[in-house]
């Protein structure tokens, strides 16, 4: 089935909008078929579906939310495979646009023996990286509660300016803006840009996710110091930060508390998505527990299922496959027990 813009605008008459709106990149992630090798010893590789806005999409709608995606990809092979992808994944792509321009994101990404994380990223340029302001769908986020975005798209014109007006309608309809920077430094032309693009998105977030490492590299703190470097950043709309530290589980900040939750043990096979997963479930639980932001208890209780959704996807390989769905999370969460 081919997929156009054309019928993208047809079909945005008359059908409801989701009520999450996930910018940013989607693009095909090249995975070595056999583990532990760099990209130098790898002989094959299958494609996956990658992006972290899309696998936040596509986790949010495996725990039962209605979400749509806004980004571009190429008009060609691989970039009708990843709107396939979210269209059996029931995230509404309306807002997928398919460029003439530039070929779909390419990574290749191999887990090395030694546990780092070896990449070789082909978007030079991108079809992401030309989603531009005309290209975004105010109707699609006039009516959102949710909007949620990543520092990729940040990177590069057009699509900088494109995510700055996208989150600047969201506003404009009340949605909560919600902002997950992501540290790939070399999509970056220098630090300097990387801390400038990162900070950029965080002064339009009223929640964030961020890792240890990044809030390390944000503030030149050390991770210890979470609440400090966390308080440095605030400012008046930011409601919650929540610090993300792998198989240790997370942090939560608010104006009125903060805290720590531990997450669970669990064999980790591939960690690629647990971010995602946690973020989702972040975004589901407040959804559906709005008292959470006011009430330390229950901001602990979503904590605790996000966590338990995180160490989910670790348990299996790539990131949408690995994605839970609510039962999978409350049976897990059950047999705990
Ligand atoms: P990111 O760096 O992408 O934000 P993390 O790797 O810190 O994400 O994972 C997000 C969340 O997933 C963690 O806060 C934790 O709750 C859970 N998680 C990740 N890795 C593990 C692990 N090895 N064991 C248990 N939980 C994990």
């Amino acid at each position: 089935m081919r997929h156009h813009p054309r019928h993208n605008a047809a079909k945005l008459r008359g059908m409801a909008t989701p009520g999450i709106i996930a910018h940013g990149e989607l693009l095909i992630d090249f995975v070595p078929t056999t583990s532990g090798v760099t990209l130098i010893e790898a002989a094959a590789f299958v494609k996956a579906p990658g992006g972290a806005p899309a696998n936040v999409a596509v986790g949010l709608a495996r725990l039962g939310e209605s979400v749509g995606f806004m980004g571009q990809v190429g008009d060609d092979a691989f970039g009708h495979f990843l709107a396939d992808v979210l269209n059996t994944n029931h995230v509404d792509t309306r807002g997928l646009k398919f460029s003439q321009q530039a070929r779909t994101a390419l990574a290749f990404v191999s887990l090395r023996a030694d546990g780092e994380r070896d990449f070789m990223f082909y978007r030079h340029p991108s079809a992401d990286m030309f989603y531009a302001p005309a290209d975004v769908e105010p109707d699609l986020l006039n009516e959102c509660h949710v909007f949620h975005f990543g520092s990729i798209s940040l990177i590069a014109e057009p699509a900088r300016s494109a995510t700055l007006h996208a989150v600047a309608i969201a506003r404009q309809a009340n949605a909560l803006i919600t902002y997950d920077p992501n540290l790939r430094m070399p999509l970056w032309p220098d630090t300097e840009a990387a801390l400038d693009g990162m900070l950029r998105g965080w002064t339009e977030a009223g929640l964030i996710k961020v890792s240890e490492e990044e809030l390390v590299f944000l503030t030149g703190l050390p991770a210890e110091d979470w609440r400090e470097a966390v308080r440095g950043l605030w400012h008046t709309h930011l409601r919650l930060v929540l610090v993300t530290r792998g198989a240790q589980g997370c942090y939560y900040i608010t104006p009125h508390f903060s805290g720590e939750m531990p997450s669970f043990a669990v064999n980790a096979v591939d960690t690629t998505g647990a971010g995602d997963a946690f973020m989702a479930s972040m975004i589901h639980g407040l959804l559906r527990q709005p008292e959470a932001w006011e009430h330390e208890e229950t901001l602990r209780q979503v904590c605790h299922f996000a966590n338990a959704a995180g160490a989910l996807t670790t348990t299996q390989r790539g990131a949408i496959p690995a994605l839970p769905t609510r039962a999978q999370v409350e049976n897990f969460l059950n047999a705990q027990h």
